[in-house]
């Protein structure tokens, strides 16, 4: 029998269930092909295609290395490749949610393969939880994130990780002649960079997570987000570190965990329920008509606002294709309310530039943020971004970072730079021609949108 192990978002070579599957069933398996199937990544900020070329070329090298090397092509190649080489049984991992185009979901990868009548092999890479094992006593699944949390969390057990040795599969693994090289080749990361990196934030930032983890000016949350989207690390090995080092400051490793319990939850809900990716969970929210306002996404988009916190951030990603959790909640508040734009321009935005982009995370933050979600901000709780700016950044270091032409201004002028207009044009900055004018009044947007709300609740 010949079998295909489709790679992509599972670059580790280490603690990789897909692996392991083989190394059991390696008796019965003539031949494996390697596949690394390649996304199209046109639509994507040359930020994140670097990041993902480079993982999935140093992904290939260190299986090269290996005598294990890959076939790399193009998804729409790999039926086309499977029928070549007589593979009957590939081997994916069916939980992944960061892939930057849902047709390489396994909703729809299913399809392709049962109509080539090859069988599909699922095992789960990405999360914890096997979603249909996580339903209520009503065999229904959570819809409030509390209540998840829990009913699941103290099933978070430290497990015993995978038992494989890539090198005893080198009989069975037909190894790619050709070369793959990437123009990206220098950039990306590696399962043992992040696994390092991971280590440091154990050692240090973890311990003070629960105050650091909304300070803006530097960051201090473990950017995780970024490896767990190209399955660089593997949760369950994360779990299992949490869990024996949670004596080191309980309080911090608490919170830590429920926010990867947010992420099993989200995962769970986009499996349960794929099409909160288009339309409001809320039904009653399903007939928002919301502003067509082109010029004010745009504006949101380039991050010309007027409100320097929201300016900044937006700048935040374009520059370094991540963003603050903060201020993800912020901005996309700021989109739905003060703009009242659809989420879902929003999130197509984000998964744009967002290296760490998942869809499960992605799509119901951003339904969070438009209170049309499960377990959303109520409607009537809507950040102003003026007092976020004055609570998160008050000396304006963070707007500084990222907005250097306001260097120069004293930051408690920089949270409202309407109110403070004059001010800021004395210390050499024009409102209107050096930085934008406030492009709504919050204030007023504010009424418009519970009174919107209001009608349909
Ligand atoms: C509008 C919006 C969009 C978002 N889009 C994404 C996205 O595309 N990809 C993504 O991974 N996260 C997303 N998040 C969640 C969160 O902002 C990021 O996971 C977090 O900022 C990543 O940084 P970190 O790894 O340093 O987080 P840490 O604070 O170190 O958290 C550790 C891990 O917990 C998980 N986590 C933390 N917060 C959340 C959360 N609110 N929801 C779900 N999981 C969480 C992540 O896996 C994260 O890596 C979004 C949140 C909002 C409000």
């Amino acid at each position: 029998m010949a079998v295909g192990v489709i790679l992509n978002r599972m670059f580790r070579t280490k603690e990789n269930p897909l692996f392991e599957y083989i190394f059991q069933q390696q008796e019965d398996i003539n031949e494996c092909y390697f596949i690394l199937p390649i996304e199209d990544l046109s639509n994507a900020s040359t930020l994140k295609k670097q990041f993902y070329f480079g993982s999935l070329q140093r992904f290939h090298d260190e299986l090269t290395e290996l005598k294990l090397s890959p076939f790399v092509m193009k998804y729409d190649d790999v039926i086309t490749f499977c029928q070549q080489h007589q593979i009957t049984e590939v081997v994916i991992a069916g939980d992944i949610m960061s892939y930057h185009h849902e047709t390489y979901d396994i909703l729809h990868q299913r399809q392709v393969y049962n109509k080539a009548h090859i069988k599909v092999t699922l095992i789960r890479g990405h999360h914890y939880f096997q979603p249909s094992r996580t339903k209520n006593k009503q065999q229904n699944y959570y819809q409030v994130f509390t209540s998840f949390y829990k009913q699941w969390r103290p099933f978070l057990r430290t497990q015993t990780l995978y038992h494989y040795d890539l090198k005893e599969l080198q009989p069975i693994v037909v190894s790619a002649s050709g070369d793959y090289n990437s123009i990206y080749s220098n950039e990306g990361t590696t399962q043992q960079h992040e696994q390092d990196k991971w280590q440091q934030f154990l050692k240090y930032n973890i311990n003070s997570y629960t105050r650091g983890r909304d300070y803006l000016p530097q960051l201090q949350t473990s950017q995780l987000s970024i490896a767990l989207a190209y399955g660089l690390l593997d949760i369950n090995e994360i779990f299992n570190d949490l869990l024996q080092m949670y004596d080191h400051s309980e309080e911090n490793y608490e919170a830590f965990i429920r926010e990867l319990m947010f992420r099993e939850f989200y995962y769970i809900l986009m499996t349960a329920y794929p099409e909160s990716s288009y339309q409001a969970f809320k039904e009653k929210y399903r007939q928002i008509e919301w502003s067509d306002n082109q010029l004010h996404f745009d504006k949101w988009q380039q991050g010309q606002t007027g409100f320097p916190i929201i300016d900044a951030a937006m700048a935040e990603l374009k520059q370094t294709g991540f963003m603050h959790n903060r201020m993800r909640m912020v901005v996309s508040q700021f989109l739905t309310k003060d703009l009242f734009i659809d989420w879902t321009l929003g999130e197509d935005a984000f998964r744009k530039y967002l290296i760490d982009y998942d869809a499960a995370s992605n799509i119901h933050g951003w339904q969070w943020s438009a209170s049309t979600g499960t377990d959303a901000v109520p409607y009537f709780r809507m950040f102003s971004p003026i007092r976020q700016s004055e609570r998160f950044d008050k000396h304006a270091y963070y707007i500084k970072q990222y907005l250097p032409q306001l260097e120069a201004i004293d930051a408690k002028y920089l949270h409202d730079t309407h109110k403070y207009y004059q001010n800021i044009c004395k210390q050499g900055v024009t409102i209107g021609v050096d930085y934008p004018e406030q492009i709504v009044d919050h204030n007023v947007q504010r009424q418009y949108v519970l009174e919107t709300f209001k009608k349909l609740t």
